[in-house]
């Protein structure tokens, strides 16, 4: 399979995508292309890897919920094992499931979901990748977290978002092995290589290579669009240099000082100074007719202090600023969706990807 079929079929899926969102389900009314938030719902600053995990961030996801409510927004709470086991996130996740608007998935930290399994000199400071890990012991970690989440939450969750982006076929398989039908580990033209998990590793995954459009997996080879039952849906990150600027070899002197002006890549997930680029990329996908944007962000996020990108109550404050921005806007152009539906949307449960080519 050579890189161009792999673009003919997501080029296919793109068109069934749209068809589907158009015209296939209209009681969810996608009428219009899709927004999807993803939120990688874990504990406290884990940028920090500490030792203790405190998971204070559940008591503030409910201003968030709200905001996404008031657009017609449904959030997708991609769920470590820290927060399935804390109490207050538990109330808050089944109140929002039961009022269908919000879906709890699943979100995996390899170093500290059980069972424990020690695999370097000291798995909380190097957080190694889930994929570092033996297949058996992989999949007895993505075992439990799946068996905790249909107890606390009474559903069987089928989206998934790996921990630290790391991601590869075996991971694919175990997760439709355990029923799961959407990803969203894909992170386009972004490379983790040198992001170590275990020290004696090859580093994270390498996304460069990969599709930025939805498509399914092909469980032989993630890069590529196959048969799965295994819906990708890679989060938006966007090249908006100007064409000029693509040409600079991104080494060279004159790349580096046009990176540091205007960054290679624009990723929808707010960092407290990127409002313009994140309205940009909203622009951009309208522009070229996808079927959705993916934006994503973490729970600990939306605590002061939570995460070093937003410390004080003032960056909180101006996180939801451009949230509100973010959202009015493109609720202009998108429909709120969560990544289950969306999914039901492209392919109704009862029909296959492999059945619908033929
Ligand atoms: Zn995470």
């Amino acid at each position: 399979m050579g890189p161009n079929v792999t673009v003919n079929s997501v080029l296919e899926l793109e068109s069934r995508l749209l068809s589907f969102t158009a015209h296939r389900n209209p009681a969810l009314k996608f009428s219009r292309s899709a927004f999807l938030i993803t939120i990688d719902t874990e504990g406290d600053n884990m940028w920090a890897y500490p030792k203790t995990l405190t998971t204070e961030n559940a008591g503030y996801l409910g201003r968030f919920q709200s905001l996404c409510e008031r657009y017609g927004f449904k959030p997708t709470y991609l769920t470590d094992y820290e927060m399935v086991m804390c109490p207050a996130y538990r109330e808050f996740a089944r109140d929002a499931i039961r009022r269908g608007a919000a879906e709890v998935g699943m979100h995996l930290h390899a170093w500290n979901s059980p069972p424990a399994v020690p695999l370097t000199a000291n798995d909380y400071q190097f957080g190694p990748y889930l994929i570092e890990y033996p297949e058996s012991v992989m999949r007895e970690k993505v075992h439990v977290l799946t068996g905790l989440l249909e107890e606390h939450f009474q559903m069987t969750p089928v989206s998934h978002r790996a921990g630290r982006w790391a991601f590869n076929e075996i991971y694919a398989r175990i997760l439709v092995e355990h029923g799961y039908r959407v990803d969203c580990s894909v992170a386009p033209s972004v490379s983790y290589r040198k992001n170590p998990g275990n020290p004696t590793g090859v580093g994270g995954t390498d996304y460069t290579q990969f599709p930025a459009l939805p498509y399914f997996l092909n469980l032989q080879n993630i890069r590529e669009a196959g048969d799965s039952t295994l819906l990708e849906l890679p989060v938006t990150i966007m090249d908006l240099r100007p064409s000029w600027a693509k040409r600079i070899p991104t080494g060279s002197l004159p790349g580096r000082l046009v990176n540091r002006l205007r960054p290679s890549v624009a990723w929808l997930r707010p960092t407290g100074k990127n409002l313009k680029a994140m309205l940009r990329v909203v622009r951009s996908a309208v522009h070229e007719q996808r079927p959705c944007v993916e934006f994503m962000l973490h729970s600990s996020e939306f605590m002061p202090g939570g995460s070093p990108t937003f410390s004080t109550e003032r960056e909180i404050d101006l996180l939801y600023a451009h949230l509100d921005e973010l959202f009015a806007e493109s609720s202009r152009f998108f429909a709120g969706a969560t990544l289950a539906e969306f999914r039901d949307a492209v392919v109704p449960q009862e029909e296959s990807p492999a059945d619908s080519h033929s």
